[in-house]
């Protein structure tokens, strides 16, 4: 298979696997014990946590650090941010027309719970539109939450602008970071948001385990009870060997950032050209926001995307299309429908996302593969290629 489908998750570095091995092995206590083992296991487990925020940014050397809250996975810590941060109905809650459904859902409940929740609509590129945030932000507005890449079309968001308003307002910000950490630079404390989600399977570590990045002095509402770890904000014994899978994942990412962004970037355009090249009649979707460097979408006009992702899938290339609803069917993609583009052009999308790994050959032989079948697609349908 040639893997296009990072932005669900990527295969583990071969040195996370080694580090988180040696951990495993090493046989580390309960943190939370009080003998001897327990000590050694908490004293690696809060090095490796300060490691993993002051990677991300976070102040983790002042008196008063900010917290690294470990959750499951990104979902968890979106789930942690919304409940957590929202405080008690009534008031308004302002998210993006875009965002992922660990944040959408969750904003649902709020809705439910008393919450007035509105979204802030996108332009045609994907970015979410600023003077519509400050419109939405009232004096009732409880917290703001925009990511800071969206996960279909890689489209940026002004992330420290909308933070600043919100500062200005007293509004508590989140942003669901899972797909710009480990692709682009993020640094917590230059965005000025208060909390920051963060997942480790998506730049090459483990899958099990996210983070919730807070403010200092930020009170935040537990989800879960029972239990003192991480000052309650997250009781459960706490995972030592996937959190240094993580901080490993993360260390190899700032090494090489600059080579992993740019090496992408250029295979990432270099697969766009490809299909432009091969007059096919492609559009590249937020094609003209800042984007990720890896994620590239993309409609093939006349085309169905669940005949051509179904076609790819038999010819040996994953990719993704829509979002997945609970039957396990796609739906037409509603970030793409927030983007106000035409019902046929939604329905002709595909999202390709390189990893780390994706070799030069790989994109040519993938770009080959897809204007075969597009034109075999085209044949079909139309009678002509
Ligand atoms: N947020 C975004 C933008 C995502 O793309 C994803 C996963 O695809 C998540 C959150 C959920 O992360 P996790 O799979 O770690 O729960």
């Amino acid at each position: 298979m040639i893997n296009l489908d990072h932005n669900s998750t990527t295969p583990t570095h071969p040195e996370v696997v080694r580090r988180m091995s040696e951990a495993l092995l090493a046989g580390y206590a309960n943190a939370a014990s009080a003998h001897r083992p327990g000590r050694d296991a908490r004293r690696c487990l809060e090095q490796t946590r300060r490691q993993i925020g002051q990677l991300v940014g976070a102040r983790m050397t002042s008196q008063q650090p900010d917290e690294v809250v470990l959750t499951s996975g990104g979902t968890e810590a979106n789930n942690l941010a919304l409940f957590g941060l929202a405080g008690r109905p009534p008031g308004r809650i302002l998210i993006s027309a875009v965002e992922h459904p660990s944040v959408l859902e969750p904003a649902k409940q709020l809705a439910a719970r008393g919450f007035e929740v509105c979204q802030i609509p996108v332009n045609s590129a994907g970015v979410v539109d600023m003077s519509a945030c400050a419109q939405l932000l009232t004096r009732e507005t409880r917290l703001v939450s925009v990511m800071l890449a969206n996960n279909e079309t890689g489209a940026l968001q002004p992330v420290s602008e909308l933070a600043v308003l919100c500062a200005e307002r007293q509004v508590p910000f989140h942003t669901d970071a899972v797909q710009a950490v480990g692709k682009i630079s993020v640094d917590f404390t230059a965005l000025q948001v208060t909390a920051l989600t963060l997942s480790a399977h998506k730049f090459h570590g483990p899958r099990g385990i996210g983070a919730l990045i807070l403010r200092s002095g930020m009170t935040l509402t537990p989800l879960m009870f029972g239990g003192h770890q991480q000052h309650a904000l997250r009781p459960g014994t706490e995972p030592v060997e996937l959190a240094i899978g993580l901080c490993c994942a993360l260390e190899l990412w700032h090494e090489e950032a600059a080579t992993r962004r740019t090496r992408m970037t250029a295979l990432r355009d270099y697969f766009e050209q490809l299909l432009r090249d091969a007059n096919i009649g492609i559009i590249v979707n937020a094609l003209h926001a800042q984007r990720l460097p890896h994620t590239s979408n993309i409609a093939f006009p006349g085309i169905n995307c669940q005949a051509l992702h179904m076609a790819l899938d038999m010819a040996g290339i994953a990719c993704s299309v829509g979002s997945a609803c609970a039957s396990g069917a796609a739906t037409p993609s509603y970030v793409l429908q927030a983007m106000q583009l035409p019902p046929d052009i939604v329905d002709a999308s595909i999202r390709f996302s390189l990893g780390t790994f994706t070799t030069r050959r790989e994109i040519q032989d993938a770009a080959a593969q897809i204007v075969t079948i597009v034109r075999r697609l085209r044949v079909k349908t139309t009678g002509s290629p």
